[in-house]
């Protein structure tokens, strides 16, 4: 309450009031004062100057005997002019100061000497008005002869102190008057100063809240009502400006929510400042709670920094760091079962008020291009390998026959037919594989689509199966009920239960028994091939369809294959819409089941020769 402003006002009026009175009753009372003093100077300076009728008549009576009592007749006969009252009165001394006679005996008895009263005894009749003095006096010497006396008047001021009083009081009266106008002016002052402010600071107070929708009444056109306006017109433009940078906000948020990529920004002294929702599903609980630091993150992703005081170094030449204009990449970094490009960058940003170095981590899921890089290299390595053996083969063959100008006929046919041909033909074999299976990963293979039946197809591989499953002693069955025809491009499927009855013959030791059935699925054909051979090891399964994947190439490298023939079938079959699977059991045998749309997706391509 007496901080308040309005109480601040009144009493600034109250004091400014009381002040102007206190002034005009000094002022007043002071003139009052000399008016009164000076007007009895003047007065006595008019009877009793030199050559006035009452001086002389004065010294006329002081030469008489009983000139005390004609000298009191003659002052009270100018009584009037002397202005003479119960407040001023004459005395007629000698020169001891004592009275001889005056108009009020009694205070005549007691007059004390003033410094008029000893200039007169001395002859000077010098007369001064002393200020600050409780009276005013005038003291004259006559001399005639031998009297001499000395005229008094003495007036007590009481007359101009009674004024005084008068004056006081009128100013006293009109001092509470103006204090009650001023308290009920100030009021309104107040007030018309206080609301608007008032209001102002109810804005300002639900601007502070977040609140912007209520803007400010503005009652007038004076400095106030322009502060208002401009506050109006300030808190739009603050809204807007927030509303900017809000929906910004919110935009990074859900760019950030929705990116793949792990992101999250660091302080100098490792804090987490913020995260997407990548980042805690790759680092979990430690760091949704905020718990993990920089460093920890540099641990875990295996990142050759390390944090010293605020600044943050490399900690080894790593081959697979590349500098970035503020910042590295580390490339193909392993966590858990995946792998990561991570890019760590200095970042500024806003604290307490101004802007502070921090840092950035993204970590990019780079699994899929590393694995395909992995298959790639090792499909090169297996490619080199399939083909250095044939050719080792040849080479060796070719030099034996070209070492030796004696050798027999036989010996020749035998090196020439076994080694050279035969190897020319297992490569002929891979380098054909390889070029069909390049054909399907391009996209290039030209589909030759008809329908056909399923039955009829199986039915004349078995036969034609059947003399090489002979030399093996193995029985070979076909159990087929007629299926609904499906369409495909029947050649390469062909391809794919040759690569698979092949299989069968040859991982099925002498005298196995090979099966082949054909049922109807839902809107589809499943085909099944099983044999009671040498069986499949169940962590192998999984890699059958791997490019050059052989079980155990020691136990399998008789069988000639090139680990190619299953690759080539999943591509076939799954071009078209259908699935390839294996299940097996060591020693007991396996089972390649081949489900086959009746209308398969491929278009046919096959261009007319
Ligand atoms: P390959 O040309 O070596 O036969 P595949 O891709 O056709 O290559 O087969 C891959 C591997 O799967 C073979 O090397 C073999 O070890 C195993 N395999 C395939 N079919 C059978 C089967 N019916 N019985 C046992 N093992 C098989």
């Amino acid at each position: 309450m007496f901080k308040s402003l309005y109480f601040k006002i009144v009493l600034i009026l109250l004091i400014f009031i009381a002040a102007v009175m206190c002034a005009v009753a000094a002022i007043l009372m002071n003139g009052v004062t000399t008016y009164y003093v000076d007007a009895f100077a003047d007065q006595m300076e008019e009877c009793f100057g030199d050559d006035t009728m009452l001086r002389q008549e004065l010294t006329a009576a002081a030469d008489r005997k009983e000139y005390s009592a004609d000298m009191k007749s003659i002052l009270t006969s100018y009584g009037g002019i002397l202005g003479i009252d119960r407040y001023r009165n004459y005395y007629i001394l000698n020169l001891d100061a004592e009275m001889l006679a005056g108009s009020d005996a009694e205070l005549g008895a007691s007059l004390e000497v003033t410094p008029n009263l000893l200039s007169a005894i001395g002859g000077e009749n010098k007369n001064r008005i002393i200020s600050g003095t409780e009276y005013a006096d005038w003291a004259v010497r006559i001399d005639n002869g031998d009297n001499h006396c000395i005229i008094y008047v003495k007036d007590t001021l009481e007359e101009m102190r009674e004024l005084n009083q008068v004056v006081f009081s009128i100013i006293l009266q009109a001092m509470v008057i103006g204090i009650l106008i001023a308290i009920l002016l100030s009021f309104f002052l107040a007030k018309a100063i206080t609301s608007p402010i008032q209001n102002l600071t109810y804005g300002t107070q639900l601007v502070a809240s977040g609140r912007f929708d209520h803007a400010i009444e503005v009652n007038s056109s004076d400095e106030l009502g322009i502060l208002t306006e401009n506050f109006n017109h300030m808190k739009e433009r603050l809204k807007g400006t927030l509303d900017e940078v809000y929906s910004e906000r919110e935009k990074l948020e859900t760019i950030l929510a929705c990116m793949r990529d792990a992101v999250m920004t660091f302080s100098t002294d490792g804090r987490l400042l913020l995260r997407n929702n990548s980042a805690a599903e790759l680092f979990g609980d430690d760091l949704k709670q905020g718990r993990m630091t920089l460093e920890q993150c540099f641990e875990k992703l295996d990142i050759p920094l390390q944090k010293d005081g605020n600044s943050i170094r490399l900690t080894s030449a790593d081959a697979a760091v590349e500098r970035t204009r503020d910042g590295f990449v580390f490339r193909d970094r392993i966590f858990g079962d995946r792998v990561y490009d991570v890019s760590f960058g200095i970042i500024r940003y806003a604290e307490k008020g101004r802007m502070v170095p921090g840092c950035i981590l993204i970590s990019h899921d780079v699994t899929g291009r590393y694995e395909l890089d992995e298959s790639r290299r090792e499909f090169v390595a297996n490619v080199s390998h399939e083909l250095r053996t044939p050719l080792t083969s040849i080479k060796g063959a070719a030099e034996t026959i070209l070492s030796d100008n004696e050798m027999d006929a036989e010996t020749r046919e035998y090196f020439l037919d076994s080694f050279i041909l035969a190897e020319c033909d297992r490569m002929t074999r891979i380098v054909s594989d390889l070029l069909t299976l390049s054909r399907l990963d391009n996209n290039r293979t030209q589909w030759n689509i008809e329908q056909f039946d399923m039955h009829m197809l199986l039915q004349r591989l078995a036969d034609v199966m059947q003399k090489e499953s002979k030399e093996h002693n193995h029985i070979l069955t076909l159990q087929a009920a007629d299926v609904t025809p499906i369409t495909g491009d029947k050649q390469r499927l062909e391809q794919v239960f040759v690569n698979i009855l092949s299989n069968a013959i040859k991982y099925t030791p002498d005298g196995g028994k090979i099966d082949i059935s054909v049922t109807e699925g839902k809107n589809r054909v499943i085909t099944t091939i099983t044999d009671n051979g040498v069986g499949i090891p169940e962590k192998d399964i999984a890699h059958l369809f791997e490019r050059f994947y052989r079980v155990e190439k020691s136990r399998t490298s008789d069988a000639g294959g090139t680990g190619l023939g299953l690759a080539i079938a999943k591509e076939i079959v799954e071009a078209h819409g259908g699935r390839i699977s294996v299940q097996s059991k060591t020693g007991e045998g396996t089972s390649v089941v081949v489900e086959l749309p009746y209308e398969c997706r491929l278009k046919s391509t096959h261009k007319a020769e």
